[in-house]
């Protein structure tokens, strides 16, 4: 008999089994893809390391995340510089005075908040959408070549259609710096994030290529308790209706040249082209390999059988995931947590942060 049955190896799942396995726990832990790290997993190909979904940057302002993270891996110096493809003129994200001077010919701050001042009056009163919420902040130069086609692709919708809450803070500066993060602490883990799920997961037995809900009656019984990182609704089996979310396919190529790039991460902004992002993985750990690798990131819609990504926290679903967080806390002995567990939109940090929270309380005094 497990005491635990952890679902999923994402950075929840495999942190709460670390910690557990620390204290003599006996952990089972069962993932459905072929591979541990959740959408951390970086594969090596061509000897880069590759962020097979997505480019994943670790930033924290919390000093004790920073340095919990340090016992399982070193980070490098990386600082996230993406820059901004519009229709083949680039600018530099996010948006600080390098963006500004090149969009208007200008050299101070005073000219760039001016400017951004004078268009954002074109919005009188409270934003009705998304749209009238980005202009109010930067302006209508900034929305039309930055924000509009990336979001409406990003989310399939006109920005017109779409409600100002789900866009996330936008950043604006007002000095010459493109350090997209405002946190002290950020870097790519060297040699990848997988080996740091290795170390997470050594203590545990891990059974791949699983689906707990398809083998449910089989599992749930070998443990005493279950800590589920899947999404909460699935574990219900969707009975009050599926909690809505966005997509991504990925394209990864091997290009025979040496630097395609020249930058990790760049976004299109314009309508036209299909994808959102090309990620260049060397440029994380400053590789100098012959070959590059790069992938396209395309938005798409999301359906039950495909990978979830992004919740969709909006009124509607907020309402229904409560539905399903009362229906789990009526349910002795299986905790729900992660992004998929606790329906938010966590980067790693708060993922961590999380896991740590809940393995205090659920490990206290134990043992
Ligand atoms: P997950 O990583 O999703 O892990 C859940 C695991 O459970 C998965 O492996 C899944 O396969 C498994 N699972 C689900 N259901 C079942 C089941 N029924 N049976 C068995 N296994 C199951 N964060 C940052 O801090 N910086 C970034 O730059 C960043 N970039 C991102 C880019 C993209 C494109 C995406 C999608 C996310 C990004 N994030 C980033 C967020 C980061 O990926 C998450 O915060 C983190 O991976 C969450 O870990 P988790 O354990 O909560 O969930």
């Amino acid at each position: 008999m497990y005491d635990y049955l952890i679902v999923g190896t994402g950075l929840f799942g495999s942190i709460f089994a670390y910690e557990a396995s620390k204290k003599g726990y006996k952990c089972l832990v069962l993932e459905r893809r072929s591979h541990i790290g959740g959408n951390c997993y970086t594969e090596n190909i061509e000897n880069i390391n590759v962020h097979k979904y997505g480019a994943h940057i670790f930033r924290t302002s919390d000093e004790s995340i920073w340095k919990y993270m340090q016992q399982f891996c070193k980070f490098n110096h990386f600082i996230n510089s993406p820059i901004a493809n519009f229709k083949g003129e680039i600018y530099n994200l996010p948006f600080n005075m390098n963006t500004f001077s090149k969009l208007w010919n200008i050299f101070s701050p005073e000219e760039a908040e001016d400017i951004i001042s004078k268009q954002s009056k074109e919005i009188q009163g409270e934003p009705k959408n998304l749209e009238e919420h980005a202009i109010k902040i930067v302006g209508r130069d900034v929305y039309e070549k930055f924000i509009k086609g990336y979001t409406e692709k990003q989310w399939g919708r006109a920005c017109k259609d779409l409600p100002a809450s789900i866009m996330r803070r936008i950043p604006v500066r007002y000095i010459y710096d493109n350090n997209y993060f405002n946190d002290p602490y950020q870097g790519i883990p060297l040699g990848g994030y997988t080996a740091i799920f290795d170390k997470m997961l050594k203590g545990c037995e891990v059974l791949l290529n699983v689906d707990f809900l398809k083998h449910r009656q089989e599992f749930q019984s070998k443990a005493k308790k279950i800590i589920f990182t899947g999404a909460i609704d699935s574990y219900f089996d969707y009975k009050y209706g599926a909690l809505e979310y966005r997509s991504l396919r990925f394209e990864h190529k091997i290009l025979d040249i040496g630097n395609y790039q020249g930058v990790a991460v760049v976004n299109y902004t314009d309508r036209e082209t299909p994808y959102t992002r090309t990620i260049e993985h060397k440029h994380f750990e400053f590789g100098t390999q012959e070959k590059t690798i790069v992938s396209e990131e395309y938005p798409l819609e999301w359906s039950k059988d495909i990978e979830p990504y992004y919740p969709i926290n909006d009124i509607k679903n907020q309402a229904l995931y409560e539905k399903y967080l009362d229906l789990a806390k009526k349910k002795k002995n299986v905790y729900f947590g992660g992004r998929l567990g606790e329906y938010r939109y966590y980067d790693m940090q708060d993922s961590v942060k999380s896991a740590l929270e809940f393995s205090k309380k659920e490990l206290r005094g134990s043992l």
